[in-house]
């Protein structure tokens, strides 16, 4: 039997995994101790969409696209995740209220797993594999891949090597450098990927629970097109009576993210809101704009995230304590810094938020509000785009990639559909069909 190994065991990793087992001998190793990769450290959000979370169009058609999402929300509910809820006319109802505000809302079929319980479902969909014959190795970190004619020869990590006919590189966000860095020596190319940058909001969960309980729409995504800069901006990651978090960039960089809960709930509902950023000439380097950028803001917080009432960015003046004590919310988190995110983003960005807040308004009334809270920053950075086929194959024959590692996808359900893209182009490459 071939062999194939799989380099991370987040959803990309373990999705294909699934797809290669019993035809291959398949060696899954991951640097972290234990299964899930950041795909465990989530909220268990699954959107089934071809065009959320990555844009599954660049590999099939929109019909394949369908079946291919179909197939991954079935292997989920097999491991216990809740079935996606999809009342398509409640969804159309809020699509035609979105529309005459000017505002795209995008009907997407989706099911919340919980931070609580998704460890429960990765647990078992590794028992599940190493039942087939899957080997995992946790704690082993990955440091090369040897090439000899052409092909991947070994693979090189912490304390070993080993020999293999096939790798599947999906090392997620956290291992996206190593990854650009080693393809690129092995003449594979790569391109930068837009950036996301924005802030939290964080409104009082009354406010939301009109789309989420009525209109059935858990993470609404709501995408507009601001008046002044014609940008790109859009809701994502809503988190219904959630709270908000500190998250951790690279480079001691950090912001901010949203959590919910099965079993516990907070007074309020956050959202990340960002703007859409591709560089051209002669920067295209959105990965060095975005740091920078959040470097500042961590700067002016003193090592906190900052929060400003939207009153107050509207207003021209830093927030203070006072001020958002007089608020009827309170913030979910606290250990940040009441500021002025105008003085570490560009105007355009802030004018971006406040025009898109305002239209957002006209579907989600009580948005723009003077005492919704922004949480700074919240960036969403994106790895290389590793240059593929359509298969995920790059111009080393037998590397093949998946996941936000590989700049492919943004999303657990975008992940897993990658990492089996990449798995069934690797049988493809043996002349065995999927099954
Ligand atoms: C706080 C947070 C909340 C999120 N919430 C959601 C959500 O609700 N819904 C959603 O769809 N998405 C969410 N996401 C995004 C989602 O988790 C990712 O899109 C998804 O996990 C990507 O899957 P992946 O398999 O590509 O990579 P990952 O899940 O990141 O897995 C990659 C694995 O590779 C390992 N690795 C890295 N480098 C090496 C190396 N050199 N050698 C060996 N192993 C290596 C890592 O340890 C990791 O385990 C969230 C992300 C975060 C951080």
């Amino acid at each position: 039997m071939k062999k194939v190994v799989i380099i991370g065991c987040g959803p990309a990793g373990l999705f294909a995994a699934n797809e290669l087992a019993g035809k291959f001998k398949v060696v899954v190793l991951d640097s972290s101790p234990k299964p899930g990769g950041s795909g465990l450290k989530s909220d268990g959000k699954l959107n089934f969409h071809p065009e959320i979370g990555g844009n599954l169009l660049d590999f099939m058609d929109e019909d394949e696209a369908w079946k291919l999402l179909e197939y991954i929300e079935q292997l989920f509910v097999s491991l216990g995740a809740p079935k996606a809820n999809f009342e398509s006319d409640k969804l159309e109802r809020l699509k035609l209220k979105a529309a005459k505000a000017g505002v795209k809302f995008i009907p997407i079929r989706q099911s919340h797993i919980g931070s609580d319980e998704l460890p429960v479902i990765i647990g078992k969909f590794v028992e599940r594999l190493e039942k087939k014959g899957v080997e995992f190795r946790f704690g082993v970190k990955v440091l090369d891949l040897v090439a000899e004619g052409g092909r991947i020869s070994k693979v090189v990590f912490n304390g070993g090597s080993i020999k293999t006919d096939y790798v599947l590189a999906a090392p997620g966000r956290s291992g996206s450098e190593w990854l650009t860095s080693t393809v690129t020596k092995l003449g594979v190319k790569t391109k930068y990927n837009p950036i996301d940058i924005g802030v939290r909001v964080e409104v009082p969960a009354e406010i939301f629970d009109e789309i989420v309980f009525e209109y059935k729409s858990w993470d609404p995504k709501f995408h507009i097109y601001t008046p002044s800069y014609d940008d790109f901006v859009r809701t994502f990651c809503v988190s219904p009576r959630g709270y908000v978090i500190k998250e951790f960039y690279e480079e001691g960089l950090f912001g901010v993210n949203g959590h919910s809960f099965r079993r516990t709930s907070s007074n309020n509902t956050n959202f990340a809101f960002l703007v859409r950023v591709s560089l051209t000439e002669p920067l295209e380097n959105t990965m060095l704009y975005g740091k920078r950028i959040a470097q500042i803001t961590n700067t002016l917080g003193g090592g906190k995230p900052i929060i400003q009432r939207l009153g107050d960015l509207i207003r021209h003046r830093r927030s203070t304590w006072d001020r958002i004590k007089r608020s009827y919310i309170t913030p979910t988190l606290k250990g940040v810094t009441p500021g002025d995110i105008a003085m570490a983003y560009p105007h355009r960005i802030i004018q971006d938020i406040i025009e898109g807040l305002e239209r957002l308004d006209r579907v989600v009334p009580g948005v723009f509000n003077e005492t919704t809270l922004l949480y700074a920053p919240e960036i969403k950075f994106y790895a290389m785009r590793i240059e593929t086929s359509k298969h995920l194959q790059t111009a080393i024959k037998n590397l093949f990639v998946a996941g936000d590692g590989a700049g492919v996808s943004r999303g657990i359900v975008g992940a897993a559909a990658t990492g089996i893209i990449a798995a069934r182009g690797i049988l493809r490459s043996e002349g065995i069909s999927p099954s």
